[in-house]
């Protein structure tokens, strides 16, 4: 037996305003708009300078990089506001060291909005991470997700103990804490840490409960003067 749309779903949105002759995709689209008016009233009304400062600039505190998957909308799941959350996010939330997209984003967030924070979040449930626990080809996604293998080869006998929820979550920690590492061996955040301060954070966020969990991604001294040596470049 189907059970009734929660209050304010997308469903519960097309049944109060579907008309008779409307067509599925008309339904979706309309409901869209209809709800985006809603939407910039309801902000205007509760934060009335909001919108217009965002109009003249940004200047997030936080850069988010997070995994593409729909549980996850960052503003939302900090309570945060537009403005607040500078985002990257792709599938699995990887961080390839030659990657331009969230190369350019990190940059940017980086060296000119001076972002105090970044956050790498991965998640319970995450499609990406179970695809790269199994076997099957998935064409364009295999080269993508080669990072989360390469973790699954070095930490097999571990993952292979584990059950399938727990050995997920596993690797999506194990893929967090390398992002860190291939965040942290960029030349520009490895100024900002020196320079200004900036503070880098590894996460869980657990899509059952809407609960966010930091990693510990303290390190020795040796280890953090180690990259400094290696990563950092000169302009
Ligand atoms: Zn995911």
């Amino acid at each position: 037996m189907p059970t009734a749309a929660p209050s304010g779903s997308l469903e519960n949105f097309a049944e109060a305003h579907a008309g008779a002759n409307d067509t599925p995709f008309a339904d979706k689209f309309s409901i869209l708009l209809a709800k985006n008016k809603d939407w910039a009233a309801q902000t205007y009304k509760q934060h009335p300078d909001l919108l217009p400062q965002l109009a003249v600039g940004q200047h997030p505190e936080i850069l988010w990089i997070g995994c593409s998957d729909s549980r996850c909308p960052e503003t939302t799941i900090l309570g945060l506001l537009p403005g607040d959350v500078f985002t990257h996010r792709n599938i699995a939330n990887v961080i390839h060291p030659a990657d331009l997209s969230s190369g350019a984003v990190i940059e940017y967030a980086v060296r000119h909005l001076q972002v105090k924070h970044i956050v790498i979040c991965g998640h319970t449930k995450c499609g990406g991470v179970a695809a790269a626990l199994g076997n099957k080809g998935l064409g364009i996604l295999d080269p993508w997700l080669l990072p989360l293998r390469q973790l699954r080869e070095q930490h097999h006998t571990e993952l292979e103990t584990l059950p399938g929820d727990e050995a997920t979550v596993k690797l999506a920690e194990l893929n967090v804490r390398e992002g860190l590492k291939t965040l942290k061996q960029k030349s520009v955040v490895l100024e900002a840490i020196q320079e200004r301060g900036l503070q880098v954070h590894g996460m869980i966020y657990d899509v059952g409960s809407g609960v966010l969990r930091e990693l510990d991604s303290s390190e020795p001294e040796d280890a953090i003067k180690a990259r400094y040596a290696s990563f950092k470049t000169e302009a």
